[in-house]
């Protein structure tokens, strides 16, 4: 087909926040408690939020699946919040591994058409880990690629899963990217692929990209291997530092969590998933089961009992900072200011901190650190 630009997306990237202060003087945000630690995560940034005066109300749903037509779905109620309020913080959903349902937080990305997913990953002043001034911003394509969900057995022994690269989304990502770049002061974009491979979708997602960056004469733009990015950011994350990193839907998701290694790990990277209608915000990590609370077994998706209260082994930033972009998305810009110092402080000093970043404070009592610091 003909890789013209086309018309619809050229629109801005994505809508402005349009949410309105109801007659108490706040905006009604989404909450998705999650499963297996995120309970008790959510809980720290409703406190926090609590103690720093932002003016938001939570709605707070259950997102359960449900089988609806033989098939499972995510409650309407869930749904229609979301699509209401336009902005939602999300705690991790598990998924479970090789069988079961399909996963939540890709029907999530469906549902609302979250073209882009956005990690920034940056060391925290103050604490120390291999490199002391990583900076990078990762923009991943969130709704096909790999994780399509197409799959079938072809014959007894031989599985194909399809990898969908479409024009269309390819050309949208790298225009959020781009927007990103000019936005945020940044130089460059370079598109991550594997092209020398996947020729023809991996080549296509190049071409899209390659047309995009002509609309942005400001902003350079170059190409480079996954393979040769891992190993060069392992090695020097510095000259990321000044670019927006654009890449297929599964590059990103694993060469983020290898970003997170560079600054502390997975307790401390925050993500937007970004659409044209609604915008949901979570951590990169997932449930961590091996430190939550307990679970309700015998559900379609291990479940956390909420009333449990956890084992308080978990950090909470990876998601306070992720409601901190939420809150920027939003125009909430001081509130956002006033918790990340907070929250970075508390860190810095390093007395009050989580046991993966190798302190001994309880999720509680870092929480109580950061709400003193407000
Ligand atoms: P994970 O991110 O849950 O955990 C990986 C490791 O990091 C574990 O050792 C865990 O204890 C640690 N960790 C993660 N978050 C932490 C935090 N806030 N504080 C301290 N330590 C933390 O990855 P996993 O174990 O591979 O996945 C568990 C479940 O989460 C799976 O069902 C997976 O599908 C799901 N998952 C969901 C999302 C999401 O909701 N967006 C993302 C990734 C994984």
């Amino acid at each position: 087909r003909s890789q013209t630009l086309r018309q619809y997306a050229s629109a801005a990237p994505t809508a402005a926040f349009a949410g309105q202060k109801g007659s108490n003087g706040k905006y009604t945000v989404t909450l998705i408690p999650g499963d297996g630690i995120g309970p008790e995560i959510s809980q720290s940034v409703k406190d926090i939020y609590t103690a720093a005066g932002v003016p938001i109300q939570w709605e707070e749903v259950d997102v359960t699946p449900v089988l609806k037509g033989g098939k499972t779905v995510i409650p309407d109620p869930a749904i229609h919040s979301v699509r209401k309020n336009t902005v939602a913080l999300k705690g991790p959903l598990a998924t479970p591994i090789g069988k079961g349902h399909v996963s939540l937080n890709l029907t999530l990305r469906r549902t609302f058409n979250l073209f882009a997913n956005v990690r920034p990953c940056v060391s925290i002043k103050g604490f120390k880990t291999a490199y002391d001034d990583v900076n990078t911003v990762l923009i991943r394509e969130n709704t096909e690629g790999e994780y399509s969900g197409i799959e079938h057995e072809v014959v007894d022994g031989v599985v194909q899963s399809i990898k969908l690269i479409t024009w269309d989304a390819s050309e949208r990502v790298a225009r959020y990217a781009f927007h990103y770049a000019q936005t945020q002061g940044r130089s460059r974009v370079t598109a991550v692929h594997k092209a020398n491979i996947m020729k023809m979708s991996d080549g296509m997602f190049l071409s899209a990209c390659r047309e995009v960056a002509k609309e942005f004469p400001d902003i350079k733009y170059d190409e480079d291997l996954l393979d040769r990015v891992c190993l060069q950011i392992v090695q020097n994350p510095r000259p990321y530092s000044d670019r927006v990193m654009v890449m297929p839907n599964l590059y990103g998701d694993i060469l983020s969590d290898m970003c997170a290694g560079l600054i502390g790990g997975l307790g401390l990277t925050p993500s937007g998933n970004i659409g044209r209608d609604a915008s949901i915000f979570e951590a990169v990590h997932g449930s961590a089961p091996d430190i939550a609370g307990r679970f309700v077994r015998g559900t379609r998706c291990p479940k956390i009992d909420t009333s449990a209260t956890g084992k308080g082994l978990a950090n909470p930033t990876a998601l306070l900072l992720s409601s901190l972009m939420m809150l920027r998305h939003m125009g909430l810009n001081e509130h956002a200011m006033q918790i990340e110092k907070a929250t970075l402080t508390t860190i810095a000093e390093g007395k009050h901190i989580t046991g993966d970043l190798g302190g001994k404070a309880s999720t509680k009592e870092y929480t109580t650190a950061i709400i003193e610091k407000l």
